[in-house]
């Protein structure tokens, strides 16, 4: 296909824009992919570090505790002055765009002190202050393209993707968020502008600011790519693609040159942080690419997702797993007692009762008995789960039917992803016993809803362990 004709959206990680080293490359990646597709979007992260940085701030302000703010406001606005400094040569547009920073900087200050006179952080006052590190690192790199030479102009997220307003996880509208992208982009394309734009956030219909989530700039990769429609949706990270397990981990982790539809969506939704789990669905839907992609190593391939892996799907158990990735910080919920059997709708009112509080559950066993229902949920949501299920279940506990309701110490989930994982002969065998012989023990089990994976929870301190020695079913 011709390229001039096409459309390519591309998204940059936070280590790939956080120093000025790595935002030249990524510059300079911006100009190479110009130089040959003819409409090219990029997607920005906020500088590595910024997010959590204006969010425990704001975290602290809520306390009173101002000192936070006051040490990242300064550490902020060196860091990117010190890019605009190596990369923006233009005195006048480095001045520019320096003000603009200090301003946004004046912002946080701003917003932090209210949060502490009002001694309460809600979500969408921290969605403000979230947004700032995407706000101020699109006006870096869009200067930075300038300087390399590309006619390139900075675009506020918050303009194109139109969502609801569950702050700091907010879901978006694709009608008008379609409407939106193309009335804005267009004319930029027309004349020959790429649009730098702010990831992760996005706006209400009254144009409060939200955010997709922690990592959610894949999404808005996505979600750009799948609206306009894009031809290719390109995740520039710090990595060589998605790899058979996080290399922080596991040391010889190898990438995949291509990985399944299926299969990532299974990998990232059990925590391989290299792609944000929303990011898959909007790609598959509007039928375009997505490939993985190391800023740091710009000639690598990286990984493609293909819709059907090109070898098929491995006949025998030999090489069927690709990748294994864990969750942490996560307690397993049991609600049990014999006289559950009994006791109609036990399941809905447990799930109920944890929609109740907000909590999403990665993972669900249940004896086929039913006298026992034991799922995994965030750590940190574990009080408030307990809670609601002793309320709803108030009158089965004090007459016995539950007997109790408890929840374990953290545990991990550790997830082996593989087409074919769960269907072919032999495949569970390995896994069960890979774990046997480090004597590590399974608190539950349960399989994916497709064939792509197996999960299982271990308890946390042994995590590392059994990822490594589950990878070795992939890399000896
Ligand atoms: P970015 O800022 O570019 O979005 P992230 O830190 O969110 O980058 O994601 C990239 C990181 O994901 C890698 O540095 C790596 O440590 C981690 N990671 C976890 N699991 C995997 C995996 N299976 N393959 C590749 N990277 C992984
Ligand atoms: N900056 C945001 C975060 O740290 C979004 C992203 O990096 O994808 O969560
Ligand atoms: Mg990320």
């Amino acid at each position: 296909m011709d390229k001039s004709k096409q459309t390519l959206v591309m998204k940059f990680g936070g280590t790939s824009v956080g120093s000025s080293q790595a935002m030249a490359q990524a510059a300079q990646i911006v100009k190479d992919a110009r130089a040959e597709w003819g409409r090219v979007v990029v997607v920005t992260s906020a500088i590595s570090g910024a997010t959590n940085s204006l969010l425990e701030s704001a975290s602290h302000a809520a306390r009173g505790d101002l000192q936070p703010l006051l040490d990242a406001e300064k550490s902020l606005l060196k860091r990117h002055e010190e890019i605009s400094a190596e990369l923006v040569s233009d005195p006048a547009l480095r001045a520019r765009v320096n003000q603009e920073m200090a301003g946004l900087i004046g912002t946080f200050g701003n917003l932090c002190r209210a949060i502490s006179v009002l001694g309460e952080a809600t979500p969408r006052a921290m969605d403000a202050v979230a947004s700032l590190g995407e706000r101020l690192s699109v006006r870096l790199l869009a200067a930075a393209c300038q300087s390399l030479g590309v006619a390139s102009q900075v675009v506020e997220s918050t303009e194109l993707v139109i969502t609801n307003n569950a702050f700091m996880n907010a879901h978006p509208d694709f009608g008008t968020t379609t409407f939106a992208t193309r009335n804005r982009l267009n004319p930029l394309f027309e004349a020959g502008i790429v649009p730098i734009v702010t990831g992760f956030i996005g706006a209400t219909p009254e144009g409060v600011i939200t955010t997709l989530g922690r990592g959610g700039s894949d999404y808005s990769a996505a979600i750009l790519g799948a609206v306009l429609p894009a031809d290719d949706v390109w995740i520039w990270t710090d990595v060589d693609g998605v790899m058979t397990a996080d290399p922080r981990m596991v040391k010889n982790a190898r990438t995949l040159p291509e990985i399944s539809y299926a299969e990532i969506a299974e990998l990232a939704y059990y925590g391989a942080k290299v792609l944000h789990p929303k990011t898959v669905r909007p790609v598959i839907e509007a039928g375009i690419g997505l490939r993985i992609c190391n800023t740091f190593n710009p000639s690598h391939p990286g990984t493609r997702l293909v819709a059907n892996l090109s070898a098929g799907i491995p006949a025998n158990g030999e090489k069927v797993i690709k990748a294994v990735t864990t969750i942490r910080k996560q307690r397993l919920v049991t609600v049990e007692g014999r006289g559950m059997l009994g006791v109609p709708g036990v399941a809905a009112r447990t799930f109920a009762a944890v929609a109740s509080t907000g909590t999403s559950v990665p993972l669900i066993t249940q004896a086929s008995s039913e006298q026992s229902i034991c799922f995994a949920v965030p750590s940190e949501s574990a009080d408030d789960v307990l809670n609601a299920l002793s309320k709803v279940f108030a009158i089965e506990l004090a007459d016995n039917d539950i007997d109790r309701v408890w929840a374990t110490e953290d545990v991990s989930i550790i997830t082996v992803v593989g087409q074919g994982t769960r269907n072919t002969p032999g495949v569970a065998g390995q896994i069960f016993s890979k774990l046997g012989d480090i004597d590590v023990n399974m608190l539950a089990i349960a399989h994916g809803s497709s064939d792509v994976s197996i999960s299982m929870v271990v308890e946390s301190v042994h995590d590392a362990n059994a990822v490594r020695a589950l990878h070795e079913l992939i890399v000896k």
